[in-house]
């Protein structure tokens, strides 16, 4: 991997797939395939590949090395091979033989050496309030050092990379991506973990407390259902607070949680079963949700969900504990919901998440 970067510049390389690591171990900051990093070294940019882990960097070849100027040159013409940049792979260095993130063309736009984008539960908790202006903007003046942007929500891939573009002269050191996340920016990967650990600070919100889940409750109400008790103990939080609850069905947040959790979260009845909701559903012709609440017991999720579905049972638990009680948020609209479930370029993520999970 990375073979002409090594004999040249391997320390600065190492260093920021150490970075990426780090970034993808912390849930608070990534949940499964979720975020992605790139370094440009030479006018080629090594960018995560889709549907990898960043938690997998240095153990496993997951980075991409893409040509820089012709993408970018190619998103300002409005090409389409912008897109899913696979036609600016380095096709002698691409030993992994994947396809770069369906991010990489904004990492492109970026002029600096090192970016790194994730989700950050805190800055997707902030970003989605009414008031997330004025909010963010007394967060950031904690940072008085760092020049920060935000951007307005877009779809991710070139609707998004357009956006960030408008800023990207700038030099920007942080961009908070409204319902999205955030990227980090600089010139070293030290560089880079620096301005990470003071923008998180700079960003926490406190969780919301939440009594404990039910497993015996939830495990009679999954009986004999297609559903399973969420493994993960801090994912159930999200049917624990009546005020989480109601941040998570009002609508959706964030992209990663329409491609994997789909538009719609079921909520259980006092008593209802998992098997008479999925039933209720079928009787209606309605598509049966992948996570069920059960209101001040927990979550029960879909067996067929994949690895990256059910860490974002958990995502989505951090965030709405991280939403004020009765705080206006504003979700996608349809219009985004629906361009986010009908886009080649996730389906693509998506089978290799479910291969993974086959694997695993
Ligand atoms: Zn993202």
């Amino acid at each position: 991997m990375a073979s002409d970067i090594r004999a040249k510049d391997a320390a600065a390389f190492e260093a920021f797939l150490a970075l990426s690591k780090e970034i993808g171990d912390d849930i608070l900051k990534t949940q499964g395939a979720g975020g992605n990093t790139s370094f440009k070294h030479d006018g080629v940019m090594w960018v995560k590949a889709s549907g990898t882990w960043l938690a997998h960097a240095g153990a496993r070849d997951i980075m991409v090395p893409v040509r820089v100027a012709p993408l970018v040159e190619a998103l300002r013409l409005g090409e389409p091979s912008a897109e899913k940049a696979t036609d600016f792979i380095v096709a002698e260095l691409n030993a992994s033989g994947l396809r770069p993130s369906i991010e990489t063309s904004f990492h492109a736009v970026l002029p600096q050496a090192v970016v790194a984008h994730y989700h950050c539960v805190n800055a997707i908790a902030l970003s989605v309030l009414t008031e997330r202006d004025a909010v963010i903007a007394e967060r950031m003046a904690k940072l008085p050092d760092l020049a920060w942007a935000a951007i307005p929500y877009r779809r991710p891939g070139t609707p998004l990379a357009h956006e960030i573009d408008r800023v990207a002269e700038r030099r920007p050191d942080v961009l908070i991506l409204y319902n999205h996340g955030i990227v980090v920016a600089g010139e070293t990967a030290e560089e880079v973990r620096g301005r990470i650990a003071r923008v998180t600070a700079a960003l926490s919100v406190e969780e919301r407390a939440a009594p404990p889940a039910d497993p015996a409750v939830l495990a009679a109400l999954a009986e004999g259902s297609d559903f399973h008790v969420a493994e993960d103990v801090e994912s159930h939080r999200t049917a624990l607070s009546p005020a989480s609850l109601a941040a998570a069905t009002g609508g959706s947040l964030y992209p990663d949680h329409v491609i994997f959790l789909g538009t719609e979260i079921g909520v259980l009845s006092d008593g209802e079963t998992a098997r008479a909701y999925a039933d209720e559903r079928r009787s209606r012709n309605l598509a049966v949700p992948k996570m069920l609440l059960a209101p001040g017991h927990g979550v029960l999720l879909a067996n067929e969900l994949t690895d990256g579905g059910r860490v974002m049972a958990r995502c989505l638990a951090e965030v709405v504990s991280r939403i004020p009680a009765g705080a206006s948020v504003v979700y996608l609209d349809p219009g985004q919901e629906y361009e986010l479930t009908h886009w080649e370029a996730e389906q693509y993520r998506q089978a290799l998440d479910r291969k993974a999970s086959r694997r695993a």
